[in-house]
C-alpha cells in the first residue's frame, strides 16, 4: 500500500511500503480517510527523534486519523462495514497492570502509532482493535473526527484539573494543545478561560471562542489575572507552551490553593520554584497524553459544546503529504491544524 514514509531525518517519501496486517477477531480494518499532522509527526521529521525515541527504520507518520470500515473481525459486536470512526492510536498491553489500574496510558507496553518502531497511520488502511476505534456521530466529520486526538489531550487535562462551575482558567500557550485546552476547560463550567501567547493570530484565533487573549510580548500576564479575580487569581492553571519562561513563572497568577496542570513539554529540563508553589498549597498535576477520552470528546462535538472545525486551518490531498510537511514545519502564524485527505 501507499504510505507517507519518513526515510531518515529531514527525509519523506510517498512510496508503497509492505505492511502485513491479518484481521484478528477483536479487529477492524479501516480505510484511512483524514489525518491530521501532530507537532510531534513534524518533530520527527525534521530531528529523527523525541527524547529516547530515536528512528532507526523507515517509519510511516500520523497519529490522529479517522476513516471507514472495511472489514471486520468476527467477535466485533459494537461496529460494522461501512461505519465511520476515528481511532485512539495508543494501545496497550489489555493484560497490563496499568491497564487494570485504569492509567493504560501510562503501560510501558503501550504501541502508539508513529512513535518508534511502530508505524504511523498516513497509508491507505490500517488494522486496529475495535475497542480503540470510535463511531462518529452524523453531524461529526472525518476532519472533526481526526481531531479527537489532540482535543483528547486538553480534555484529559480539564479532567485532571477537577474544574469547577465557575473557575477561572488560565492557559498559557494557545498552539492547537493550549486552544483545545481552553476549549475543554470552557466546556468544563469554567465561567473564564484567559489564554496567552507570543502570536498575535493566535490570539485572534482565540477570542473567536470567547477566550480572553493576552499577548505576553506587551501585556502583563499578572495583573490581567489579578483585575479579573479580584485580586485573587486563576483557579487553575494550565501550562500549554513548554517553554522555559512560562513554565517558570507558572504559580504566579495562580490563586492560593489552585491546580496547577503541565501539558507542554519543555525541550530541556526547567526548574521550578517549590516555595512559591508551597506558599500557595498548589496542587500540581501533569498529563501524559489520555486515557478513555474519545467517548466524551465525540459526545462534545455532537452536541456542539465544542466546536473544532475553525482550528482546521489548512487540508492537503495524500498525494501532496511531503508538501504538507514541508508546510507543517514553516507555517503561517494563522496555521493551527494541517490536515492530509486520502
Ligand atoms: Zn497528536
Amino acid at each position: 500500500m501507499k504510505a507517507l514514509v519518513l526515510e531518515k531525518t529531514k527525509c519523506l517519501a510517498l512510496r508503497d511500503i509492505d505492511i502485513k496486517e491479518s484481521l484478528g477477531p477483536d479487529d477492524i480494518r479501516i480505510k484511512i480517510h483524514t489525518v491530521g499532522i501532530c507537532g510531534s509527526d513534524v518533530h520527527y521529521y525534521q530531528h529523527g527523534a523525541i527524547g529516547p525515541f530515536v528512528v532507526k527504520e523507515p517509519m510511516v507518520l500520523g497519529h490522529e486519523a479517522s476513516g471507514t470500515i472495511i472489514e471486520v473481525g468476527k467477535r466485533v459486536k459494537h461496529l460494522k462495514v461501512g461505519d465511520r470512526v476515528c481511532m485512539e492510536p495508543g494501545i496497550p498491553d489489555l493484560n497490563s497492570k496499568a491497564t487494570r489500574l485504569g492509567i493504560y496510558n501510562l503501560d510501558p507496553a503501550v504501541r502508539f502509532w508513529a512513535t518508534p518502531p511502530v508505524h504511523g497511520c498516513l497509508r491507505e488502511t490500517v488494522v486496529h482493535p475495535a475497542m480503540f476505534a470510535f463511531k462518529l456521530p452524523e453531524n461529526v466529520s472525518y476532519s472533526e473526527g481526526a481531531m479527537v486526538e489532540p482535543l483528547s489531550v486538553g480534555l484529559h487535562a480539564a479532567r485532571k484539573a477537577c474544574i469547577k462551575p465557575g473557575d477561572v482558567a488560565l492557559v498559557t500557550g494557545a498552539g492547537t494543545i493550549g486552544l483545545v485546552t481552553a476549549m475543554a476547560a470552557l466546556a468544563g463550567g469554567c465561567s473564564k478561560v484567559i489564554i496567552t501567547d507570543i502570536i498575535q493570530q493566535k490570539l485572534d484565533l482565540a477570542s473567536r471562542f470567547g477566550m480572553v487573549p493576552v499577548n505576553v510580548t506587551r501585556q502583563n500576564l499578572n495583573d490581567i489575572v489579578s483585575g479579573m479575580t479580584d485580586g485573587w487569581g486563576a483557579d487553575v492553571v494550565f501550562e500549554a507552551s513548554g517553554s522555559e519562561a512560562a513554565v517558570s513563572k507558572v504559580f504566579e497568577p495562580l490563586c492560593p490553593g489552585g491546580r496547577v496542570v503541565f501539558i507542554g513539554m519543555p525541550v530541556s529540563p526547567v526548574p521550578i520554584d517549590i516555595v512559591s508553589a508551597q506558599a500557595k498549597e498548589a496542587r500540581i498535576e501533569t498529563i501524559f497524553r489520555y486515557a478513555h477520552t474519545y467517548p466524551r470528546a465525540l459526545a462534545l462535538m455532537e452536541s456542539g459544546k465544542i466546536n473544532v472545525k475553525p482550528l482546521i486551518t489548512e487540508r492537503y490531498k495524500f498525494k501532496d503529504s511531503i508538501e504538507a510537511f514541508e508546510y507543517a514545519a514553516n507555517p503561517k502564524p494563522t496555521t493551527v491544524k494541517v490536515v492530509i485527505e486520502l
